[in-house]
């Protein structure tokens, strides 16, 4: 019989950089991340829609034209 061939998944704690602590399993204990579900812009809604080159301003300039 073979022993040890499943990795051991012990609980593990994943500490964000904005201080938020996410309680898992996983084969490491202390995970450190920089960005977690908490302080995503995505989930936040903080950070604004970059517009790189105007394109939405164009879009909106031709939306415009055609009326
Ligand atoms: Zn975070």
């Amino acid at each position: 019989m073979k022993k040890d061939i499943h990795p051991d998944y012990k609980p593990a704690v994943i500490k964000c950089a904005c201080g938020e602590v996410i309680e898992t399993r996983s084969t490491k204990q202390d995970i450190h991340v920089e960005i977690c579900s908490k302080c995503h812009p995505f989930y936040t809604g903080k950070q604004k829609l970059v517009d790189t080159g105007g394109r939405v301003d164009r879009f909106n300039k031709r939306l415009g034209m055609k009326k």
